[in-house]
């Protein structure tokens, strides 16, 4: 067995792979042991995955949508308090299914909300974004897997993910960041907040993904996190073609309508 990312020996590697991180609420999206093996498993969690995950815009993401890490712990932002010139810290819980907003408060804080006033407590919303090598890789690696995941059945299904030469580019994008820069087109296609949030059914509005195989031949990765649609041409650095096909589809997403419609 080979792994799909380095094409090495995969069969003595013992661990299984998150398609999506478990950070973002994922417990089903996985892919035996081996198909990824060990070695790139343990560097997409610490060169790819984390740069992403916990970039300051992500970070406050997983926090207003109370998205524990796989240890079970929210990240704790910084807010401030109008009138107080030291920011305050946030943190979150989850006590059953309620999520517990704990905010750390100094002395000086402390006095100026008890004495009332017009105190006020912001939180942002989001600060820097990752950077777009951070983000492509990262979608570059997400793509690679789903790939992986679709054949998973199929008899030597994954052995041609690994021995198709029109994947080397995206894998050798996500595993060695080679080449450098790969376009991906990102934009908000529902508000993160939207109040179908019930925790069972989380896991599908943190993240959902699909490909689209346009009339042109071309294939396209659409990965939805937080209701923000990030696309990637897993044939090559280009993004023209999806531009196109969003204009010929009155800007739909291919996640929930209109669904590879002109092919
Ligand atoms: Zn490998």
């Amino acid at each position: 067995m080979k792994c799909i990312f380095c094409k090495k020996d995969s069969t003595e590697s013992k661990s299984v792979e998150h398609i999506i991180p478990e950070s973002l609420w994922n417990t089903k999206q996985i892919l035996p042991a081996g198909v990824v093996c060990d070695k790139c498993n343990n560097y997409f969690s610490r060169k790819v995955e984390k740069p992403f995950l916990c970039s300051p815009d992500m970070e406050a993401l997983r926090f207003h949508q109370a998205i524990p890490s796989k240890k079970g712990r929210i990240p704790p932002i910084k807010g401030i308090i109008s009138g107080s010139s030291s920011p305050i810290r946030a943190h979150r819980v989850l006590d059953g299914e309620d999520v517990v907003t704990n905010i750390e408060l100094d002395t000086e804080q402390f006095e100026l909300v008890k004495s009332g006033g017009s105190s006020q407590l912001y939180l942002p919303m989001g600060f820097e974004k990752p950077t777009v090598s951070e983000t492509s890789r990262f979608i570059a690696k997400v793509a690679t897997e789903a790939l992986a995941q679709r054949v998973l059945g199929h008899e030597g299904g994954v052995e041609y993910i690994v021995d198709e030469e029109q994947f080397d580019p995206i894998r050798n994008h996500a595993r060695y960041g080679q080449p450098k820069e790969w376009p991906i087109y990102s934009r908000r296609i529902y508000d993160a907040n939207e109040d179908k949030e019930i925790h069972g059914e989380k896991g599908q509005l943190v993240h959902e993904y699909d490909f689209l195989h346009t009339s042109q031949g071309e294939l396209y990765f659409v990965l939805a996190l937080f209701g923000v649609e990030m696309t990637i041409n897993v044939g090559g650095p280009d993004i023209e073609g999806y531009e196109m096909w969003l204009k010929e589809n009155n800007d739909e997403s291919p996640l929930y309508s209109g669904k590879n419609a002109s092919s």
